[in-house]
């Protein structure tokens, strides 16, 4: 495909400006001549050329309204188009961020209002909606939990975290300064409760616990887990990328967690990909309120306000007020649910997760064969041993298929891993169709590898250098004519 600037063709436009009926002025009697550029090198191209030039190029792309996409611990849900609507509304979008809260009751309410929401649903005493995404969320809840030690005058060094967390949980330890260490998995792939027992020591600020894990597993022994770490004083972190698998179900403040971080364009139903905008709530029990960022919003009366009277707080952790506009479509999404239907949607997650797992397991290895929540991890190991064809073929080939590929190589604890996430808006014949590609592609992997191991063969580009492309990306054209 050719880029903008090769279909150019000098004098070219795709407007018609009528000529000027005020007079004109001179540059140099005004600004200046400085700010005169004669080297602005743009694409000078027709109307139609310039529309068909953006709507070939977004045909090049892949989303969740054009395919399947079970790309796993991501969940790449769909996005009514409701919430669209909602978030378009000029009050929303109309309003300055500098405006007093007097001008702003309507936007104060509906943040006030998701709060408690999410408070109802999740189990916790309050929740900020100021994080930007989910790792933001993690690190406003690990500085939440070192300054509850600081108050406490307690130095404690330590945030353990098990080895199949996603890499921002250690991330987030580190950036608060914590020493992370690495909780073992059990053979069921959830937490070995001796080795908790053995770290668990009052060095330990917190554990950071997925649940239900990156292996798409509900960790069975939650209730002892919270037992041990609180035994030493510890705090138990929640990460909640993964609440899409429990909504209606169980409560995270019910289940023992003390700070709670969610991702509303994972489970809310918000968009994501590109690099976001992601909006990140953090909820907290009662032990940590003190601590949320500021402003809060408060309600006295019928009246909303900004307060940040609240002296053990860790400030602010984002201009103005987090990503509203995300916030406005995840509120819609949990209004026109209610609870009945936000519990449906967890279960068919979990029922259609389970259905491609029954489905396919006869033809790929399933490492952890239990009942799973929102996810399910195969291994790719029985190909690699059978024709060299690795995970990241097969992930390949099923873009010739019209699929997105699922997440690959994650979690880490398992070899060749091929995690996959139907969420739970697809129907039957959507997975059927899934399962018959996974299929197929596990029939070519045996009898004609070298197909798989080049694939993919239907798109503009083949297969690129991933690390150099994400590494050192060119992406400035530059004219060499
Ligand atoms: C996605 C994810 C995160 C990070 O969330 P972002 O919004 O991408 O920053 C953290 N933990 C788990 C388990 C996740 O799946």
């Amino acid at each position: 495909m050719e880029l903008i600037f090769e279909i150019s063709k000098p004098g070219r436009s795709a407007v018609s400006i009528t000529a000027s009926d005020v007079p004109a002025v001179n540059i140099e009697d005004t600004i200046g001549n400085k700010y005169l550029r004669s080297d602005l090198d743009l694409p000078e191209v027709a109307e139609i050329d310039l529309i068909r030039h953006y709507t070939n190029l977004s045909r090049r792309n892949f989303g969740v309204d054009l395919g399947f996409y079970p790309l796993g611990s991501c969940t790449m849900k769909y996005n009514p188009k409701v919430n669209e609507n909602v978030a378009a509304f000029p009050g929303f979008t109309g309003l300055h961020p500098y405006a007093d809260a007097e001008f702003a009751q309507g936007n104060l309410q509906l943040m006030y209002e998701m709060q408690k929401y999410l408070c109802g649903i999740f189990g916790m005493a309050e929740f900020t909606l100021q994080p930007a995404a989910g790792a933001h969320g993690e690190l406003t809840g690990v500085m939440m939990i070192k300054k509850y030690f600081e108050k406490k005058g307690q130095k404690r060094r330590v945030i353990l975290i098990p080895d199949a967390a996603h890499g921002t949980n250690p991330a987030s330890g580190a950036l608060c300064g914590f020493d992370t260490v690495e909780l073992r998995s059990n053979s069921e792939g959830g937490v070995d409760i001796e080795h908790l027992q053995s770290l668990m020591t009052e060095d330990v600020a917190a554990l950071m616990l997925t649940n239900p894990n990156t292996l798409g597993l509900f960790e069975r022994n939650i209730e002892k887990v919270a037992a041990i770490v609180h035994g030493k004083d510890g705090l138990l972190y929640g990460d909640g990328a993964n609440a899409n698998a429990f909504l209606g179900k169980t409560r995270p403040g019910d289940l023992g967690f003390d700070v709670i971080q969610l991702n509303l364009h994972k489970t809310f139903s918000t968009p994501h990909g590109g690099g976001g905008p992601g909006s990140g709530p953090v909820g907290v029990g009662k032990t940590l309120v003190d601590f949320l960022p500021v402003p809060r919003i408060v309600k006295t009366g019928d009246k909303y306000n900004w307060s940040e009277k609240f002296p053990d707080t860790i400030g602010r952790m984002r201009s103005f007020y987090g990503n509203f506009n995300v916030v406005v479509k995840a509120y819609t999404y949990i209004r026109s649910l209610g609870a009945e239907g936000l519990k449906h949607a967890t279960e068919m997650a979990v029922l259609n997760a389970n259905y491609i797992k029954e489905k396919l397991k006869p033809y790929f290895d399933l490492p952890y064969d239990r009942v799973c929540m929102h996810e399910c991890v195969f291994s790719g190991n029985r190909q690699v041993v059978q024709s060299g064809v690795h995970t990241s073929d097969i992930a390949k080939r099923l873009i010739d298929f019209g699929y997105h590929p699922p997440t690959i190589y994650f979690p880490l604890i398992v070899h060749e891993a091929i995690m996959i996430e139907p969420t739970e808006t697809e129907s039957k014949e959507t997975l059927d169709a899934f399962c018959e590609a996974m299929i197929a592609i596990a029939a070519e992997a045996k009898e004609n590898p070298d197909g798989v191991k080049n694939a993919p063969l239907t798109t503009p580009v083949s297969r690129l250098d991933e690390v150099l492309a994400a590494r050192k990306p060119d992406v400035c054209w530059k004219r060499t004519n």
